[in-house]
């Protein structure tokens, strides 16, 4: 993908949460309830466990988190959120996370893409594992070079 498709995508993603966003910088209550939307949709899609460190989570300690960092994708899209501890979340705050939960996502979102209610949604719409996968090395060539783990992966 050319730099500038992959503007273009981006682009494509971020008019849609524009006001949305512009809100969320505002008013950090509203984004935790829009991320808590987010949590409702991915709540079936997750056995109880951490996405990045496995542990069991209860619900007031899960987090929705955004895997490629928010502050480069700058919205907020299904294929691009999980539910994390709070642990995890608060450590990865802005950094990305290692490419081996790359994987982890894309076979997450092929779960989302089998149920034809989250396959409508526009978000899911403009989704693929290419351009994920295209993303993902694209925020690295943007300087996002440090690679978070978790501190214990329980397995
Ligand atoms: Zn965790």
């Amino acid at each position: 993908m050319t730099n500038y498709h992959l503007a273009l995508f981006l682009e494509r993603f971020n008019e849609k949460g524009d006001t949305t966003n512009l809100l969320l910088k505002v008013e950090n209550v509203s984004k935790r309830s829009s991320l808590d939307q987010f949590y409702e949709i991915l709540s079936s899609f997750y056995n109880g466990k951490c996405f990045y460190c496995g542990s069991v989570i209860k619900k007031n300690n899960a987090h929705v988190d955004h895997f490629i960092p928010w502050s480069f994708v700058q919205t907020d899209q299904l294929w691009n959120l999980v539910i994390a501890c709070s642990t995890c979340n608060l450590s990865k705050s802005d950094k990305l996370a290692k490419e081996l939960f790359l994987n982890t996502v894309i076979d997450r979102n092929e779960k989302l893409l089998s149920i034809q209610e989250l396959r409508k949604r526009e978000d899911m719409q403009v989704y693929n594992s290419k351009k994920l996968k295209d993303l993902y090395h694209y925020s690295v060539e943007n300087g996002f070079t440090e690679f978070w783990v978790p501190k214990k992966i329980i397995i």
